[in-house]
């Protein structure tokens, strides 16, 4: 089976093609016209989306070596995400399997991310169900039980704040350009993490605030700029650290909670934010320390990615899981519909 998938959710415009579960080229178009504005522009998104999408399917069928002619299906991300963005993809996709005479395959976005890890690559190993998976993404924070590829239970989620957003939004509040998610990792890993103090937000059960630590964030670097204005320069990496710090030690604490309740030990991270060495090194511990067994993508697959997309694809192929030419995006999109 050749699946070509096709992810434009946001502000990423990726092609993949896969060979049933192992992918043979997932090319990925990262749009930097957002970082003038600190922010995704939803406009401009759609926009590169349109202008990107056609070279970038070429490039993956001949990264590939694979003819349009060979193609089994076409998959694409449905939702959820930026309206224009997915209209974009979803179009696109609808024409080809169209011309080409092929199913077309929906595909859930945030499934995507937890069913990442089915990929076949020597790096990762497949989790076996049921399994709980904390996705951390730009726009989403859950705990799910995945009991099989498409029976999916959220568990806890963010009441306010994704993860994403609140490591994006405390790197604007130190000068850091977007997305901040990555350079916070990178001067974290050379900063004393107890070097500053933050809140950890008592939430109840097993969901997620972030808002009041962003906010908590933001004053104490106001305050401590306005006592001395080189605060940020001569501090970031042990900021950064701290902040990061607290995020994982937020995250750890649901994890431990999940566990004791459901029994599950089987724990597997997805997201963009899954791509954080801080949190990755924290999953390793648990092993050793907590008996867990631990799933942590590719890096390649943590953030938007069609490979992930393709997976979903793959699997909804082999169960007949097909969709009409009268299929529309969905902005809003419930991981379990
Ligand atoms: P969603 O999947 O919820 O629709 P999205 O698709 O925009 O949102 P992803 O691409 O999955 O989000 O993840 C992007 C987020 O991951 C950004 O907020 C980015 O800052 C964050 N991120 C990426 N790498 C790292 C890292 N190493 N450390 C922390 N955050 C990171
Ligand atoms: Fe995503």
């Amino acid at each position: 089976i050749y699946i070509l998938a096709i992810e434009s959710s946001c502000d990423d415009t990726s092609v993949a093609v896969l060979k049933n579960n192992t992918i043979l080229s997932n090319v990925v178009a990262s749009q930097k016209i957002h970082e003038e504005y600190g922010g995704v522009v939803p406009e401009l998104a759609s926009r590169a989306h349109q202008q990107n999408i056609v070279p970038v399917t070429d490039q993956a069928l001949a990264k590939a070596n694979i003819d349009k002619k060979q193609l089994s299906a076409i998959a694409f991300t449905r939702g959820p995400g930026l309206l224009g963005s997915l209209l974009v993809g979803t179009s696109f996709a609808k024409s080809l399997s169209l011309a080409l005479d092929i199913p077309l395959i929906e595909v859930n976005h945030m499934q995507a991310h937890i069913l990442a890890h089915f990929i076949k690559a020597d790096t990762m190993k497949t989790p076996a169900f049921p399994f709980i998976a904390l996705t951390i993404s730009g726009g989403h924070t859950q705990i799910v039980k995945v009991k099989d590829f498409f029976d999916m239970e959220i568990l806890g989620q963010t009441l306010d704040d994704a993860v994403g957003e609140t490591f994006d939004k405390s790197a604007k509040v130190l000068d850091l350009p977007y997305p901040g998610g990555p350079l916070i990792d990178k001067y974290a890993a050379t900063g004393n993490p107890y070097a500053f103090e933050f809140p950890i937000p008592k939430v109840k059960d097993l969901d997620f605030s972030f808002s009041g630590l962003k906010t908590s964030i933001l004053y104490f670097i106001q305050k401590q700029t306005s006592q001395n204005p080189n605060f940020i320069q001569e501090n970031l990496e042990d900021i950064c650290a701290s902040i990061q710090f607290t995020i994982i030690q937020i995250l750890m604490r649901k994890l431990k909670k999940v566990v004791k309740k459901t029994g599950i030990k089987n724990i597997a991270i997805g997201g963009g934010v899954s791509a954080n060495s801080g949190i990755r090194k924290a999953l390793k511990a648990a092993e050793k320390e907590l008996g867990w067994t631990t799933y942590i993508p590719n890096f390649e697959f943590c953030t938007d990615n069609a490979g992930m997309i393709g997976i979903v694809g793959y699997y909804k192929f082999k169960l007949g899981q097909f969709t009409s030419q009268e299929t529309s995006a969905k902005a809003r999109y419930h991981i379990t519909s």
